[in-house]
C-alpha cells in the first residue's frame, strides 16, 4: 500500500534492475507513446504488464512444445469459476522478478503497489470454489504439471457491492471496460457451438488464453476463457437470407449475451436457459479444443482416457459427461460401451456442497428444446444405469428412483456427474463423510470405489508469500527457504514458538499489516481503528448457515454488557466483516444491514474504544490479501455439517491468525494439526445437529425464555432499540423463533460467547497468544494448494509432472532484452 515498502534490495544485481527499467520505459514509448512524466497510472501498469508479457513469452512457447510432444497425461479443469484476482503481482513473484520490478520502478519514484492496483480485481466467481479454481491453475504450473484451466469469460464478473444507508447494492463489474493486460484473443482457435432443434443456433465460441507462470520453474500453462460471439456476417447469421441488417445486429447480441454475466438471475425461465447455456458452451468449447489438440498429437480416440484427464469442479460443467459421449458416438463412431468407459475414466468430479438447495437439477422440457441431442444421450445414459442398478437391486423402485439421472421431469446434475466419472470427491474429511454417509449414501455403497476425500488448500504463494511478505520474510529468516516450494518444511517453524525474538518479530510484522489495514479505513470509511484492539475478522459471503448473524448477535450482547458496566475488563475489538450477498437472498442482505446498524450505534457510542465494528465494502480477492494478513481472529462459525471445507479459515491461518470456529468442513482438519489448545471451538457437532434434523428435540423458544441475554438481544431487533423501520429486522425474529432456528444460532450462542471469553483472556498473554499464532503459521503446510493437487495428481487423474528446463532471471531478461532492442530496431 505503501511506496515507502522497506524493502531490503541488497540481494537484486543491479544490471538486472537496469534491464528491467530499459524494458519499461522502451514500452511506455512503444506501447503508448508517452514518456514517463507523461504517463498515467494506468498506463505505466498495462507498459509492465506489457513488460511481463514479453518476459513469458518464449517459456510459454517453450511449454507448449514440451507438453504437445511429451508422453505424459494433460489435465483439463473445467470450472464455470475462475476467481483470479489480480496478476501483475503474483506474475511478478511467480517469474522471481517482483523484487526487480519493484527497485527498477522504485528508481523511476514508481510506487508498484500503485500500478498494481490500477489493475481490475478479475471476479470471475462467486466465492471458494472459484477461488480454488484459481489455486489449482497456480498448484499445477507450480508443480510443472500440464494442466489448463476451461472457463467463460464473462464480459460481467460478480457485481460490486455498495452500501448505501447500510444496505448493498449491486453495481455491474465493466472489468474488461478498459481492455485487460494478460488476456490473448486466439480467434483462429474459435469452434462452433450448437444449439436447439429445428433453428439450429450456431454460436462461435471464441478462446482468450490468460498465462499462468508457475513459481520460478519456466512453465507457463494456459488458462482458456470462451467468449460468444455471431459469426457475423456468415450464413449462421442470416437464418432467412433476407434479414436486414438490424436484426442480424440484434441476433448477434443475443448470442454475446450467453456470456454477459456470470450467473444470470435464474428466477425467470429465460434465465435459467441462459445457464444451461452457458454450462453447454463451456463444455462443448472445451471438449472440442480439447480434442482437436489431442488429435493432432495423431493418438487413436480410443486411447483418449490415457493421455487425457477431464475434472469437473461441482456439477456446473457436468454436461462434459453426454458431450464427450456425443462426439466419441457421433463423430467418432464409437460403440456405446467402448464410448462410455472411456467417457468414465477420463472424467471426474468434486462436489462441494451437502446443502440440497445448492445441487443442481434441470427441467427435462428445457434440456429438450435446447439440447435434444444431449438429452436423448442423458436418457440412454440413465437406461443403462438404471438398468444396472435393476440387477443389483431386484424390486426397490425406490432406491432406484432416488439414484436416477432423470426422475420427477428433472435432471439431476450431481447424479450424471458422479455417474459419468471415475471419481468422486469431497472436500474435507467431514464434507466426504458426509456425502458417503448420507448425501450420496446410496451413491457410495453402489460405487465404493469412486468417492474419496481431497482436503481443499489455498495458494501459498499468493497468500503468504505475496500477501503477506514481511511475514515471509520472517520465515525464511528462521528456517531457511525450503518452505517457499515445499510448504510442508513450514512445520520447522513450529520449533521456534517459544523464541521471544521470533515472537516479537511476528507480533511486529501484524502490527505493520493492522496498520495497513487500518489506514485504507481511515482513508475509504474515515473511521478510527485502534492496531491495539484484537482484529477479529470474518470475510465471505453471507449466508444462513456461514452465520455472519451469530457473530451479530454476539456483539450486540457484547455491547449491552459494557454498556451496563462501563468498566468492564474486556479486550479492546475491532469486529471486521467483509463479504456479498446474493442479489435476490433476502436475509443475506438484512444481515449486512444489520450489522452495519450495529456499527452505527457502537462505533458512535463512547465506550473507551472498547468496541468498534466495521462492515468493508466489495469483498474480493485484493481485499481478502489487505485484510487477512491484518487479522488476529479468524470466525470460522457455519453450522456444524454445512461448511463443505472452507478455504478462507486456511487462508487466515497461514498468516497467524487463531480460529474460533465450529467442528465443521476443515476447521476439523485445522484443529488436528495445530492442536487444541492453538483455536477455540465451540458448540454443536455434526452429529449433533444431524440428530436435531432427524428427530427433533430442539426448540428455539425455551432458550429464548430461559436466557435473559439473547431475550434481550432478540428484543433489541425488533423493540426500536436499532434506528430503522419498524418490521427492519423482524426476518431475523421469524427464522430465529417462529421457524425454529434451523441453523441452530440461538442453540450455540453462549458456547460462542464463553469461546470468546475464552479468546479475549488468552490474548491477555501476549506470549501466549503468539506462540499459538507461530503454531498455526507451522501447521499451516498441509493447507498449502500444493498438498492437495499432489493427491489429485496421485488419485484421481494419475499424471506426472514434465520438467522444463529452468532458466536464471538474468538470462531470462536477456532474451527479452535482445527481442525488444530488435522490435525498437524494427519499428524504427
Ligand atoms: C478465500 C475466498 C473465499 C472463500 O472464503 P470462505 O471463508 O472459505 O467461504 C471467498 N471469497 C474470496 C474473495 C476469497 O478469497
Amino acid at each position: 500500500m505503501d511506496c515507502e515498502s522497506g524493502n531490503d534490495f541488497s540481494e537484486t544485481g543491479n544490471s538486472e534492475v537496469e534491464k528491467f527499467q530499459t524494458m519499461f520505459l522502451n514500452k511506455l514509448t512503444a506501447v503508448h507513446g508517452v514518456c514517463l512524466q507523461q504517463a498515467s497510472p494506468w498506463q505505466q501498469y498495462t507498459a509492465l504488464a506489457a513488460v511481463v508479457r514479453d518476459l513469458i513469452g518464449a517459456d510459454w512457447q517453450q511449454t507448449k512444445q514440451l507438453y504437445a510432444t511429451s508422453e505424459t497425461k494433460q489435465v483439463y479443469y473445467l470450472s464455470i469459476e475462475f476467481l483470479l484476482g489480480r496478476l501483475l503481482g503474483s506474475n511478478l513473484l511467480n517469474l522471481g522478478l517482483y523484487d526487480v520490478a519493484d527497485k527498477a520502478l522504485s528508481k523511476l519514484g514508481i510506487c508498484i503497489n500503485e500500478l498494481e492496483q490500477a489493475e481490475p480485481d478479475a471476479g470471475l466467481g462467486n466465492g471458494g470454489l472459484g477461488r480454488l479454481a484459481a489455486c489449482y491453475l497456480d498448484s499445477m504450473a507450480s508443480g510443472s504439471l500440464p494442466g489448463h484451466g476451461c472457463g467463460l469469460r464473462y464480459k460481467y464478473g460478480l457485481f460490486e457491492q455498495r452500501f448505501v444507508e447500510g444496505m448493498q447494492y449491486e453495481y455491474p463489474d465493466g472489468w474488461l471496460k478498459d481492455g485487460y493486460a494478460w488476456e490473448y484473443r486466439r480467434p483462429d482457435d474459435a469452434v462452433e457451438v450448437m444449439f436447439g432443434k429445428d433453428e439450429i443456433e450456431t454460436v462461435l465460441a471464441v478462446p482468450y488464453d490468460v498465462p499462468i507462470i508457475g513459481y520460478q520453474n519456466n512453465v507457463v500453462n494456459t488458462l482458456r476463457l470462451w467468449s460468444a460471439e455471431a459469426a457475423i456476417g456468415s450464413s449462421a447469421c442470416l437464418i432467412d437470407g433476407h434479414q436486414d441488417c438490424q436484426s442480424e445486429i440484434d441476433n448477434c447480441n443475443s448470442i454475446e449475451a450467453i456470456t454477459n454475466i456470470l450467473y444470470p438471475d435464474d428466477s425467470t425461465y429465460q434465465g435459467k436457459v441462459l445457464r444451461l447455456k452457458q454450462q453447454y458452451l463451456l463444455v462443448s468449447a472445451s471438449l472440442k479444443s480439447i480434442l482437436r489438440d489431442y488429435k493432432a498429437q495423431n493418438r487413436p480416440v480410443k486411447d483418449l482416457d490415457k493421455y487425457v484427464a477431464i475434472h469437473i469442479n461441482d456439477t456446473h460443467p457436468a454436461l462434459a459427461v453426454p458431450e464427450l459421449m456425443r462426439i466419441l458416438l457421433d463423430e467418432e463412431h464409437i460403440a456405446w460401451d467402448r464410448a462410455w468407459s472411456i467417457t468414465i475414466n477420463t472424467l471426474s468430479y468434486t462436489n462441494h456442497t451437502v446443502l440440497p438447495e445448492a445441487l443442481e437439477k434441470w427441467p427435462v422440457d428445457m434440456f429438450k428444446a435446447l439440447l435434444p441431442r444431449i438429452y436423448e444421450i442423458i436418457n440412454d445414459i440413465n437406461e443403462h444405469f438404471c438398468h444396472d442398478l435393476w440387477l443389483c437391486y431386484p424390486g426397490e423402485w425406490d432406491k432406484i428412483a432416488q439414484m436416477a439421472v432423470i426422475a420427477d421431469n428433472q435432471v439431476h446434475m450431481a447424479h450424471l456427474a458422479i455417474v459419468g466419472s471415475h471419481s468422486v470427491n469431497g472436500v474435507a474429511k467431514l464434507h466426504t463423510e458426509i456425502l458417503k454417509t448420507q448425501v450420496m449414501k446410496n451413491f457410495s455403497d453402489y460405487y465404493p470405489i469412486k468417492f474419496n476425500n481431497k482436503t481443499n488448500g489455498v495458494a501459498h504463494r499468493r497468500w503468504l508469500i505475496k500477501a503477506n511478505a514481511a511475514l515471509a520474510k520472517t520465515i525464511t529468516k528462521t528456517i531457511g527457504e525450503d518452505w517457499l516450494k515445499q510448504p510442508a518444511a513450514l512445520a520447522e517453524f513450529a520449533k521456534y514458538a517459544d523464541d521471544s525474538g521470533l515472537q516479537q518479530d511476528i507480533a511486529a510484522v501484524k502490527r505493520t499489516n493492522k496498520l495497513n489495514l487500518a489506514k485504507y479505513v481511515w482513508e475509504k470509511y474515515d473511521i478510527r481503528l485502534s492496531v491495539d484492539s484484537i482484529f477479529d475478522v470474518q470475510i465471505k459471503r453471507i449466508h444462513s448457515y456461514k452465520r455472519q448473524l451469530l457473530n451479530a448477535l454476539h456483539i450486540m450482547d457484547l455491547y449491552n454488557k459494557i454498556k451496563a458496566q462501563p468498566n468492564i475488563d474486556i479486550t479492546p475489538r475491532t469486529f471486521i466483516f467483509g463479504g456479498k450477498a446474493a442479489a435476490g437472498y433476502y436475509e443475506a442482505k438484512a444481515t449486512i444491514k444489520l450489522i452495519n446498524t450495529i456499527a452505527g450505534i457502537i462505533n458512535n457510542d463512547k465506550l473507551q474504544d472498547k468496541l468498534k465494528v466495521i462492515f468493508l465494502e466489495d469483498y474480493n480477492v485484493s481485499l481478502a490479501e489487505l485484510v487477512i494478513p491484518a487479522a488476529d481472529v479468524s470466525e470460522q462459525i457455519s453450522t456444524a455439517g454445512k461448511e463443505a471445507s472452507g478455504t478462507g479459515n486456511m487462508k487466515l491461518m497461514m498468516n497467524g491468525a487463531i480460529t474460533i470456529g465450529t467442528l465443521d468442513g476443515a476447521n476439523i482438519e485445522i484443529k488436528e494439526a495445530a492442536g487444541e489448545d492453538n483455536i477455540f471451538i465451540f458448540g454443536l457437532t455434526a452429529n449433533q445437529t444431524t440428530d436435531f434434523y432427524k428427530y427433533g428435540g430442539y426448540h428455539s423458544w425455551d432458550i429464548y425464555h430461559s436466557d435473559d441475554r439473547i431475550k434481550t438481544v432478540m428484543e433489541q431487533l425488533v423493540n426500536g432499540f436499532m434506528p430503522v423501520p419498524k418490521d427492519e429486522f423482524s426476518v431475523f425474529y421469524s427464522s430465529l423463533l417462529h421457524e425454529n432456528d434451523q441453523y441452530f444460532v440461538l442453540k450455540d450462542f453462549n458456547a460462542y460467547a464463553e469461546a470468546h471469553q475464552r479468546l479475549d483472556n488468552r490474548f491477555k498473554d501476549q506470549a501466549a497468544w503468539r506462540r499459538m499464532a507461530i503454531n498455526n503459521i507451522a501447521q499451516s503446510g498441509r493447507f498449502a494448494i500444493d498438498r492437495t493437487f499432489a493427491e489429485y495428481s496421485e488419485d484421481i487423474w494419475t499424471v506426472n509432472p514434465v520438467r522444463p528446463q529452468e532458466e536464471t532471471n538474468e538470462a531470462t531478461l536477456d532474451k527479452a532484452c535482445a527481442r525488444d532492442s530488435r522490435a525498437s530496431i524494427l519499428m524504427q
